[in-house]
């Protein structure tokens, strides 16, 4: 069976494209921008265009893997696995044997072997969820992760990676954190594009006002 698939593009870009996804017995089979999007028209990037290739690249890790082999060129650098301070582990001199398939639940339970340790030896709080944005899909974007860390009790980190300079340019000169409505650009006098390339890094500007 084939359908057609409405959705748009959760990456923290954050256009949110509209994205028609053709999906035929299961499998996605094309995906191209939205042409009836008021403000994207159809438009994806490059990265996002390819999206297909990427979901079912070969390539792409699947299951859990563990390292077991030193991290770098061979000799160059020094690796204690399960956080074992000297433990021994075996010279990578070939990139493909540096990884070892695992089951999940041999992953899991490392995971909450090793989050145990660190919580009784140091507290909860000596861990830290390190992330941001990504992808901005309700389930990925802040919401699981948020309530397991919350649950653990671990360290709270202010998710503003990459933001909090592009905020505090924002209110230097503006005074205030506001983007612009797509609608309105038309009606700018003078717009500068600083240190951005517009037909690469904000796509969506440049058709407004060209
Ligand atoms: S420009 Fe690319 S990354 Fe941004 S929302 Fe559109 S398809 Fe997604």
């Amino acid at each position: 069976m084939k359908q057609v698939v409405h959705g748009a593009c959760p990456h923290d870009c954050p256009d949110a494209c509209g994205v028609l996804i053709t999906v035929e017995d299961g499998r996605a089979t094309k995906i191209q921008g939205d042409p009836e999007h008021p403000v994207t028209r159809g438009f994806l990037c490059a990265k996002v265009a390819k999206y297909l290739d990427r979901v079912y690249s070969p390539d792409r890790v699947l299951y859990p893997m563990r390292r077991i082999a030193a991290k770098g060129p061979a000799g160059q650098r020094s690796f204690a696995p399960h956080g074992q301070p000297g433990a021994a582990v075996p010279t990578q001199t070939d990139p493909t044997q540096a990884w070892q398939r695992i089951s999940w639940d041999e992953a899991l339970d490392e995971i909450a072997s090793r989050f145990r340790a660190i919580t009784t030896e140091f507290g909860s709080e000596a861990i830290l969820p390190y992330s941001y944005g990504g992808t901005l899909g309700t389930l990925n974007g802040a919401f699981m992760d948020r309530r397991f860390f919350h649950r653990l009790g671990a360290s709270q980190l202010d998710r503003t990676i990459c933001s909090a300079a592009g905020e505090a340019g924002l209110k230097s000169v503006l005074g205030v954190k506001l983007g612009t409505e797509p609608e309105q650009f038309r009606h700018s006098k003078y717009i500068i594009a600083w240190a951005s390339n517009i037909h690469g890094n904000n796509v969506h500007l440049w058709p407004f006002i060209t």
